[in-house]
């Protein structure tokens, strides 16, 4: 069996693990809390930094932190997790969906101004799979029209559009440490600003919007915090963090290398004019040309004991949402056809040369 992702713990994940159980220091009182939150400021260039228990806690929070009213709109791509539009849509705020670039998969820049209206008061941004989203043209929209930006950078720590940290743009960015992501704390979170006001909110809602004269509250916040054992994981983790995006752009070249000679499927795209790909995840798109889809190519592979992943399924095409009467006339005709016709294969931190062959043998032999 190839897994679809193997972290990888090659630090001092276990020294540090160790030091929580010696001092006694569990909770989220614990020291490597605010060391984590310290150094992940340094690394991605922000002046503050809020741990949390996971990248959907962080953009309950980055959207609590906005003080949006009901019907509020706020712009987001369709291909993205549901994270981002459920935190939207619980606190009342209508997410206005984009689609996507087909080479990107992030969301067509081009279209966001014709979307913006009186009530919209934020744009959140997506970077997916390994290439950043367009920044600089949604920055001056945000400023032409007076928007927050909500960044999330959970797929790309260490990634940079225009040699610059993804992570520093959003007025509010966020990263998640699922262990897929580049580096893991297990479940984990942050959520960065340069704003200590912002900050100030980030820590009260991920904390139960406790006072100063603690068990008064006068805003409903959220037990969102994260442990000193996951804090302790993500201070040894991001210690590597350079091998680790050297091992996912090494992952990345050596399947492009490999399995760019079928001609029914098109690989990732290198790099673009603002960024070079950090392959997050190895993705794969068949071509329109061939028969087959996403779905019956993932069970091939299974067969052959390949894991993979699909794409994500549209935000206007989720029950969920359509139910409430949401996104029902929404036409996104790339974000539903990435669904269609993409999948990942395996491309976790821990694989092996030997691994990546065996995917790509295996590939072959489907495709030819
Ligand atoms: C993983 C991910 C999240 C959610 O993070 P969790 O820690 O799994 O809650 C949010 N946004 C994006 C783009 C992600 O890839």
């Amino acid at each position: 069996m190839v897994p679809v992702n193997t972290p990888l713990f090659k630090g001092n994940e276990k020294k540090y693990l160790n030091e929580c159980i010696d001092s006694g220091w569990i909770s989220s009182e614990g020291p490597f809390v605010k060391r984590f939150e310290k150094e992940m400021a340094i690394y991605v260039n922000r002046k503050y930094a809020t741990a949390c228990s996971s990248g959907t806690a962080a953009l309950d929070i980055a959207v609590s932190m906005l003080n949006l009213q009901k019907d509020d709109e706020v712009i987001m791509p369709s291909f993205t997790i549901i994270s981002c539009a459920q935190a939207l849509v619980k606190q009342g705020v209508r997410p206005v969906l984009i689609d996507s670039d087909l080479k990107t998969f992030n969301m067509k820049v081009e279209d966001i101004e014709s979307k913006i209206t009186l009530k919209t008061k934020a744009i959140m941004i997506v970077h997916i799979f390994g290439l950043t989203v367009d920044i600089d043209p949604i920055l001056e929209l945000a400023k032409k029209y007076k928007l927050k930006v909500i960044e999330d950078a959970a797929q790309v720590l260490g990634q940079e559009y225009k040699e610059r940290k993804c992570g520093s743009f959003g007025d509010i960015s966020i990263f998640s440490f699922y262990p897929n992501k580049q580096i893991t704390t297990g479940e984990g979170g942050m959520i960065l600003t340069d704003n200590e006001d912002l900050d100030q909110r980030a820590k009260s809602f991920r904390n139960l919007c406790f006072t100063k004269d603690r068990f008064i509250h006068n805003e409903l916040g959220y037990n969102y915090r994260m442990t000193n054992m996951q804090a302790a994981l993500g201070v040894a983790q991001l210690e590597k963090i350079d091998e680790i995006i050297e091992k996912k752009r090494w992952v990345g070249r050596s399947y492009n290398k490999l399995l760019n000679d079928i001609n029914a499927i098109s690989l990732p795209t290198v790099k673009t004019d603002y960024c070079e790909n950090i392959y997050w995840v190895y993705t794969i798109v068949i071509k329109d040309s061939y028969k087959k889809n996403a779905k019956e190519i993932i069970n091939e592979l299974e067969k052959f004991k390949i894991g993979t992943r699909p794409f994500f399924y549209p935000m206007h095409k989720q029950p969920v949402f359509n139910e409430m009467g949401l996104f029902l006339k929404n036409v996104l005709p790339n974000s539903e056809k990435l669904y269609k016709k993409g999948f990942y294969i395996p491309s976790g931190l821990a694989i092996t040369h030997n691994q990546i062959e065996e995917v790509s043998e295996n590939l072959h032999k489907i495709f030819t």
